[in-house]
């Protein structure tokens, strides 16, 4: 290994917002001394070769043949592989559908010629072993600095596991799902965003994915948006928009409308 840390940006379908945000960043420039950026897909179109590195980012949801191939190929040859930003996680909005590839296809390209095979979007940890992954839509400029921080000395960063409501709750916003009986979603989103969305009024999406599994309620919080009045497609759009591989979703909303939880 160099003595500098050997770093890849990768981008599979995404807006390339994530690596904007960490493009953004001028802490980038107190890491130079430590580390090697050898690829990074927004700055350089050429550096699309698969280097062997120390840490690979890889940024947007594996939707084509050749991003699943991609994938793979960068986990042989990374040491350690970070999954960046909603889409790389949760397989982002894009995932948010209950249309088959075929008509999405049609409705997007017509009878158009494209030189890639599509998929569904979905995260990339479907495909390879994700080490750590770097949450949000983008991810908070502080996601990248303390992971990358932790990593670049040899250590390993935490994931949060609790809600957007708690950090809600310390800043002292109103509550918008109680008091104006909005569809929040900050008790089963993971925290770490400040609770941007409702700082600013706004109801939380998810963007940056459910708790862990054995804690993301999605069938305490349906309960509750039940009782305002939404019904359970409402409910299931919802929670899809940032959570459609979450394989506890649809399980845990059907038992509220099944009778088990009434
Ligand atoms: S996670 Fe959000 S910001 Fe990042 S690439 Fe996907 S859509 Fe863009
Ligand atoms: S507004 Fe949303 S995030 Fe804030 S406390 Fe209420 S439910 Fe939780
Ligand atoms: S409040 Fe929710 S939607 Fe808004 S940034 Fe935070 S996690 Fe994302």
């Amino acid at each position: 290994m160099s003595e500098k840390v050997r770093i890849a940006f990768y981008a599979l379908t995404s807006c390339y917002g994530c690596q904007l945000q960490f493009a953004m960043m001028d802490e980038i420039l107190q890491l130079l001394p430590k580390a090697e950026i050898v690829c990074w897909y927004m700055l350089e179109r050429d550096s699309k070769e698969v280097e062997p590195v120390d840490i690979a980012f890889i940024e947007g949801s594996v939707s084509t043949e050749e991003e699943a191939e991609l994938v793979k190929e960068v986990r042989e040859k990374s040491k350690i592989v970070v999954a960046v930003g909603a889409c790389a996680t949760q397989g982002g909005v894009q995932s948010w559908t209950d249309k088959p590839l075929d008509e999405l296809w049609k409705t997007v390209y017509g009878d158009g010629k494209v030189k890639f095979q599509p998929k569904m979007a979905e995260p990339v940890e479907k495909y390879i072993k994700v080490d750590y992954k770097i949450y949000g839509c983008p991810p908070e400029k502080r996601d990248f600095i303390y992971a990358l921080g932790t990593l670049l000395i040899g250590s390993w960063p935490e994931d949060i596991d609790y809600p957007v409501c708690l950090e809600c709750r310390l800043n002292g916003n109103s509550c918008i799902l109680i008091e104006k009986g909005e569809p929040c979603l900050g008790p089963l989103t993971r925290a770490g965003c400040n609770a941007r969305c409702p700082g600013f009024g706004v109801a939380c999406i998810g963007c940056r994915g459910a708790i862990g599994y054995d804690v993301a309620w999605f069938d305490s919080l349906a309960k509750t948006f039940k009782e305002k009045g939404l019904t359970k497609e409402e409910i299931l759009e919802r929670m899809k928009i940032f959570n459609a591989h979450n394989p506890k979703l649809e399980e845990m909303v059907e038992k509220v409308f099944q009778g088990v939880r009434e």
